[in-house]
């Protein structure tokens, strides 16, 4: 954070100052709602959660340099005492943001959304980012009204990118981030099915995610994919100059997108004539071939995404290209490769699941069937509403379309993922559904030979991420 007193937090959120505070406290680190992770010069807020009380921890986080709490009830340490700890931490993030710039002219803040892959785009756009100067885009995906105002609290008076990931479970849900934290740019991804239970159709999905383009000023820009039709659309919706990518058509573009035997991505980056930046100078033209260490033509994707951004935010595309083949997902469990003995690959893509990152890593498995057997093991994917028995349905179908080896279907919500291979055909003894995850570790450790590659694949609730461990040291 920018320094800042406890005076001044309470004037900004409407709070007062209690627990012996005199107003003249001050704030130097960051915004801490796990008194573990504070230190010296932090402001700790508390939250009443579902199990615990975060005011139970004011007197630890005081012990381990805490300068002021941020609660709602009465405490004994210096404090300023609101009425919504969530709202005073928003209000908080926006003063600060409109301090940090009103400081600087050069701070410039990126959003960015999409059904799949916002932070593995965050990661690869801040790692980019970084070259250039002080980056915030913290590991992890801190995408809501809670996690956005503690990342834009982490800026220093260094700071000269803030990467902020924006998630949306409603119409609104964006509009209320960029709320907090107006974009400069706007980065798109992709309209998806992810939390199709919740919106109720993919329209309503692209309409709420397509409230990160109208917060931007008409001296932004909107960062889009050309190959997604409801993205591409968008553009309709600010006044921002806007600057795309894409395979089929597209600013930046990509060319001979293909996978080693690795799965690794190839792809050839080229950036034509008239292309402008942020501030309006040219982009130079130039063409490069770049190998990428990400796995899948979803990820190769994301990173000319955040190309694509760096690109217009400054960079060139030979330092893009230069880094870009070093970099890896600071967030794991999405496609992370996992090596086990006997040249086992297991690819932990469990961080979580909808019917487009299934069929993305689907997708990637399936390309390194060309070499190897392989094995899907898949479990639920939540949130999907009514469509939910058809789009696990489609899954087990596609699976056995792609000719995966082996499908292991796992707990009572995966079983229409079996159903599906069964019924599709040429599956009968290679697709099978066992009851839990210490069943599926069992089953792998009596099949799994070596030199396959096993993908983990399910929603983050249903665990699949938690076995990757657990075999490799049964291997
Ligand atoms: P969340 O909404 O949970 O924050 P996210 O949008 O941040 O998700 P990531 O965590 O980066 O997404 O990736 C989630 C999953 O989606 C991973 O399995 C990843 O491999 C996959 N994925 C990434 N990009 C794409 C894409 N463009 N299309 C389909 N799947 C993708
Ligand atoms: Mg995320």
């Amino acid at each position: 954070m920018l320094a800042i007193t406890a005076q001044e937090i309470a004037d900004l959120t409407g709070g007062e100052l209690i627990g012996g505070a005199t107003g003249t406290e001050q704030v130097t680190g960051a915004a801490r709602i796990d008194s573990r992770a504070v230190a010296e010069g932090d402001l700790f807020a508390a939250f009443h959660g579902e199990n615990v009380d975060g005011h139970r921890f004011v007197g630890p986080a005081r012990d381990a340099g805490a300068a002021l709490a941020l609660v709602t009830d009465a405490v004994d340490v210096p404090a300023v005492r609101v009425a919504d700890v969530e709202t005073a931490l928003s209000d908080l993030a926006r003063a600060q943001l409109a301090s940090a710039r009103a400081r600087r002219e050069d701070l410039l803040v990126v959003a960015l959304t999409g059904s799949a892959g916002k932070t593995g785009t965050k990661d690869l756009l801040g790692a980019l980012l970084r070259e250039v100067g002080p980056t915030v885009a913290p590991a992890g995906s801190p995408n809501n009204e809670l996690g956005l105002p503690l990342t834009v609290l982490s800026l220093t008076e260094d700071t000269r990118f803030l990467v902020l990931e924006m998630g949306a479970r409603g119409i609104g849900h964006i509009a209320h981030l960029t709320a907090i934290a107006p974009p400069d740019v706007s980065l798109v991804l992709n309209v998806g099915s992810a939390h199709l239970g919740e919106f109720g159709s993919v329209e309503a999905i692209a309409q709420a995610k397509g409230e990160i383009v109208e917060a931007l000023p008409s001296t932004g820009r909107a960062v889009l994919n050309a190959d997604d039709a409801r993205v591409a659309r968008m553009a309709s919706r600010t006044s921002a100059p806007v600057t795309t990518w894409g395979m089929a058509s597209g600013d930046v573009r990509v060319q001979d997108l293909r996978l080693d035997d690795q799965a690794r991505a190839r792809l050839t980056l080229a950036v034509p004539e008239g292309l402008t930046r942020l501030d309006g100078s040219a982009i130079p033209a130039d063409t490069r071939e770049i190998t990428l260490d990400l796995l899948g033509e979803h990820q190769a994707l994301n990173a000319v995404a955040a190309a694509t951004a760096a690109l217009v935010l400054g960079m060139d595309l030979e330092d893009v290209a230069r880094l870009l083949p070093r970099l890896h997902l600071s967030s794991g469990q999405r496609m992370e490769a996992v090596h086990a003995a006997g040249d086992v690959l297991i690819l932990n893509d469990a961080y979580n699941a909808n019917p487009d990152s299934m069929r993305q890593a689907l997708k990637t498995l399936a390309h390194l069937g060309r070499t190897r057997r392989t094995i899907a093991v898949l479990g639920e994917m939540l949130e999907l509403g009514e469509d939910s028995l058809r789009l696990h349905d489609e899954v087990g179908r596609l699976a056995v379309r792609l000719n995966i080896s082996q499908l292991i279907a796992v707990g009572p919500g995966a079983r229409l993922i079996h159903r599906g291979a069964c019924l599709e055909g040429s599956f009968g003894d290679e697709s099978e559904e066992v009851p839990d995850l210490d069943a599926a570790l069992e089953r792998l450790v009596e099949i799994v030979e070596p030199g396959d590659v096993v993908l983990l694949k399910s929603s983050r609730d249903a665990g699949l991420r938690t076995l990757a461990e657990p075999l490799r040291d049964a291997l």
